[in-house]
């Protein structure tokens, strides 16, 4: 049985990263989904929120795929949060170049402190490649409409916070 750890902020989660959760889902039996606290980037929601948004995006995902995905909280170094969930691959998301540096270095940090970890890069559907949860928040803050990148619960939880915040 093959785990798979797929971290990130999640602030919030995108049709984007739906897109790749479905598509790592051929690739493993079990999928851990790792959201990261990120206290560096300030996330708009807390981990709490993030993780329950996350979840329910899984529950429709795992109707339509099947398999296991379990959604963890995690703020240690990624290669240990692998560990801990018995992932023997760690899948990223690749946007653009932009992508591309950081996470060449990642890969070869990672590579250095667990030579058995694997990174695998996925792309998503070209309709789905440009969404960005940063530009997705900078459109719901300034009242834009964000359906085609985020699911309704998703538009709604944004629709929320920024109307609090006035
Ligand atoms: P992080 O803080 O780790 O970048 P994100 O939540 O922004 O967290 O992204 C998590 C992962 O999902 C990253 O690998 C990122 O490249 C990928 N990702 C996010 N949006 C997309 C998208 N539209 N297409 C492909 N990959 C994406």
């Amino acid at each position: 049985m093959r785990t798979g750890l797929y971290p990130g902020t999640f602030d919030p989660v995108t049709l984007g990263h739906v897109d790749i959760i479905g598509r790592a889902m051929a690739l493993v039996d079990r999928l851990v989904i790792g959201v990261a606290i990120n206290r560096d980037k300030s996330p708009l929601f807390t981990l709490e929120e993030r993780v329950a948004m996350v979840q329910a995006e899984c529950a429709a995902i795992t109707l339509r795929t099947g398999g296991e995905i379990v959604v963890h909280p995690f703020e240690n170094l990624l290669i240990d949060c692998a560990r801990d969930v018995g992932a023997t691959v760690i899948l990223r998301g690749l946007r653009a170049v932009a992508d591309f540096e950081y996470e060449f270095q990642m890969v070869g940090m990672n590579r250095a402190l667990d030579a058995s970890i694997e990174t695998v890069f996925l792309m998503a559907d070209a309709r789905r490649q440009a969404i960005a949860s940063k530009l997705v928040k900078e459109i719901a803050r300034l009242g834009g409409d964000v359906s085609k990148f985020v699911t309704p619960p998703v538009a709604a939880a944004l629709a929320a916070r920024y109307a609090r915040a006035g």
